[in-house]
């Protein structure tokens, strides 16, 4: 009788394995289309510092109800906690992106041990790519500086990032923040290593309407650059679109970074005109990507925020005055998911809701290169 149980349950075994095995050999997906999932070749990546839903609503409104970034097909979300808080800031924010790991608010680039991890534009600069960086902060601040730098710590940092980048093997870097390169106190001028490595330095992006090739460091302030409701005038688009000419002809491709830092700023402001000028050219920028992508299929464009500030919100307004009434729930960052937009080469990957840090992987992913443990 036990005997016959046991052939029973053996038999009852097998078929439920043979089941299983059948089942999941129907499931798998079929090979996708190659036309659909193109190797990614230049990656253009958009952070809009503090930008999350009413940000860009209200952007929109004010600019006409349009913006660049409603024509983008895919469109996901992200959750954007870090390893010590709820609530990140723009360092562990950035280094998710920069290296798949959420890290405690204020690292950059390192793990919560204080161990450094590898950015995806090292990983870039080792497969051979072209890199760039494009912010309207200074280069030194925490999101442009968690992709070549790495400090347990955001806070009195500037020199010694203005060191890294030097060390970095970045190609073009447009931002502000000179005095950091010149005004040190170890003396060394870094613009003048920077000329020697082959740079051309220059102050302002109009200087750069005569240059085609080559590497290029544009610093426009000694700090930070003002912003546009201070009178900074407009360079991110111009930027934008000169470091894409500058980095195009790299036969491996390219990793262009390019942050509207200040939206953020006006979020903690809690000034909704800010939010919304700076909004607006980060937008303009973008603009610029699509124009190259719409020439070059292998390309990527991802837009999206590492957290959104000021927990702003439209509590009325009009469309056709091309107003908003808003009102701000803190004067820091809040922990509401924000959006993730996709256009290019295998853009689809960035559908659905995910954490900061995948988006790194899926980098790797469309790059087609190893995915190391997480
Ligand atoms: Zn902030």
């Amino acid at each position: 009788m036990k005997f016959t149980t046991y052939r029973i349950f053996y038999i009852l075994v097998l078929i439920t394995v043979a089941i299983i095995t059948f089942a999941y050999t129907e499931i798998e997906p079929p090979i996708q289309n190659k036309s659909t999932t193109k190797k990614v070749k230049n990656i253009i990546f958009f952070i809009g510092d503090g930008m999350g839903l009413s940000e860009i609503t209200a952007a929109s409104i004010v600019n006409g109800n349009f913006l660049n970034l409603e024509q983008f097909p895919v469109v996901g979300l992200v959750k954007t906690y870090s390893a010590s808080h709820l609530i990140t800031d723009s360092a562990a924010g950035a280094t998710a992106y920069s290296t798949g790991h959420k890290t405690n608010n204020g690292s950059l680039a390192m793990d919560v041990n204080a161990k450094p991890l590898k950015t995806i534009m090292e990983m870039a600069e080792e497969n051979k790519m072209a890199t760039g960086i494009v912010v309207t902060c200074t280069v030194t601040h925490a999101t442009p500086a968690a992709f070549y730098g790495h400090q347990p710590t955001r806070s009195n940092v500037n020199e010694q990032l203005a060191s890294a980048f030097v060390n970095s093997g970045v190609d073009v870097l447009v931002g502000g923040g000179k005095k950091y390169f010149m005004e040190r106190t170890d003396k060394h001028n870094l613009l003048d290593t920077l000329k020697k490595k082959g740079f051309n330095v220059i102050d302002s992006i109009s200087e750069a309407r005569n240059i085609h090739e080559g590497k290029l460091v544009c610093l426009m302030a000694p700090e930070q650059p003002v912003s546009l409701l201070n009178g900074r005038k407009s360079y991110l688009p111009e930027a934008t679109a000169k470091a894409i000419e500058l980095l195009k002809n790299n036969k491996e491709g390219f990793f262009l970074m390019v942050e509207g830092s200040q939206i953020d700023w006006g979020g903690h402001e809690n000034n909704s005109d800010y939010i919304i000028k700076e909004t607006i050219e980060f937008d303009q920028a973008i603009a610029e990507a699509l124009k190259f992508a719409q020439l070059d299929s292998n390309t990527l464009i991802v837009v999206t925020a590492d957290h959104e500030t000021g927990g702003f919100s439209i509590n009325g307004g009009s469309l056709e005055n091309k107003t908003v009434q808003s009102a701000f729930t803190t004067d820091y960052h809040t922990a509401t998911m924000i959006p993730v937009f996709a256009d290019g080469a295998n853009a689809q990957e960035f559908a659905g809701v995910y954490d900061n840090t995948d988006i790194f992987y899926k980098f790797l992913k469309v790059l087609g290169w190893d995915i190391p443990n997480k």
